[in-house]
């Protein structure tokens, strides 16, 4: 079968290995779909901590499947089940696996970092994801692709979950990429009564108001925070996320806040990047500055719902589509910031 395999910072092959051999407590799954994320393009630009040097490792964990083969000590689930995963598999027994939060565990696997992942033709389930809670069965109305984007999707509900969005509320969302897009039909789901996009380019901004933003700002531009503060008759917003990773858009997003207003900085920042907190505004305006990454296993059976219940029509991030011969330049057109979400069907060879 094909795989990519990374081979440690800016180094990636397409590489025939022989089909995986599963365990009698493992699952073999025929990976559809898998999704490139900007985890991704960030452990093929810079490595990850997990991926120790001279290991080699096939990433991707947004992805979809159907199982082709079941150990003999697994039940319940059986061959022919198409299935999606939650990538962060938790040690079971520290204080944030006692509270379900998998995804903070500091004891973690995840697919695509420590284990294999989905850019692979079959992807091993590991015994500690069957027992764990973390394979789970997609609803026949999803087909692969959009199976394989409940994932994004739930990393952003789990910002989302602790921002208390309500219809009164108005939104900002820094960045045009394929999470800016899933905040924003999270907003429109959640009937926030005005989004605003922030973005610096035009052709992108373009992309993303057809997903249903009330208002787009154009850094190039104009100054982002006199715009934001323009388009919502000085008030500011109610809540912002920050959908790249870029320091200056944390800066903007806190300037932006009107009283009471919450935020989440949800793209990470390169290693030691600094932004300086005005504190005595968080004291006064009563802001609530937020954080997190991943999701926990209930973080992703509600964005299941989402997706299924059709609320949240994720394919609507999808861009690009290419097949495993064309996987490593899917990478390259990836990290060059091209299109939203770019997918990799591992059973297809080549897409047009
Ligand atoms: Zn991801
Ligand atoms: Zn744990």
């Amino acid at each position: 079968m094909k795989a990519v395999v990374f081979n440690g910072p800016g180094t990636l092959t397409l590489e025939d290995r022989a089909r995986p051999e599963i365990g009698p407590d493992e699952i073999l799954v025929r990976v559809q779909a898998a999704a490139i994320c900007g985890t991704d393009l960030k452990i093929y630009r810079g490595g990850h901590f997990r991926v120790g040097e001279g290991d080699t490792r096939v990433l991707g964990h947004e992805l979809a499947g159907d199982i082709v083969e079941i150990g003999g000590n697994v039940s319940y689930w059986r061959v022919g089940q198409r299935v999606s995963v939650v990538p962060n598999i938790g040690c079971g027994h520290c204080d944030m696996c006692r509270k379900g939060l998998n995804n903070m565990c500091p004891d973690y696997d995840a697919f695509g970092i420590s284990i294999d992942g989905g850019f692979e033709e079959y992807m091993v389930v590991t015994p500690s994801a069957i027992f764990g809670g973390n394979l789970f069965e997609v609803p026949d109305s999803l087909d692969w692709e959009a199976a394989a984007l409940v994932e994004p999707l739930s990393c952003c509900f789990n910002a989302w979950k602790n921002l208390s969005v309500s219809p009164e509320d108005r939104v900002l969302i820094l960045g045009t990429g394929p999470i800016a897009g899933l905040f924003l039909m999270l907003a429109k789901a959640y009937g926030a009564r005005q989004v605003i996009v922030v973005g610096r380019r035009a052709t992108r901004l373009e992309e993303i108001a057809g997903l249903g933003a009330t208002d787009t700002v154009d850094s190039s531009e104009v100054a982002v925070v006199d715009e934001v503060l323009r388009l919502t008759d000085g008030h500011g917003v109610d809540v912002a996320l920050t959908a790249a990773p870029a320091p200056e858009l944390q800066v903007q997003a806190m300037a932006t806040l009107a009283r009471y207003g919450r935020m989440n900085f949800f793209s990470g920042l390169n290693k030691g990047t600094k932004v300086e907190i005005d504190t005595n505004k968080v004291h006064y305006r009563g802001l609530k500055l937020l954080g997190s990454t991943g999701s926990s296993i209930e973080d992703y059976a509600r964005s299941l719902r989402l997706v299924e219940s059709g609320q949240i029509d994720v394919k609507a991030v999808i861009t690009h589509r290419f097949g495993m011969d064309q996987a490593v330049s899917a990478f390259d057109h990836a990290l060059a910031g091209k299109g939203m979400k770019t997918l990799i069907l591992p059973q297809e060879r080549n897409v047009a």
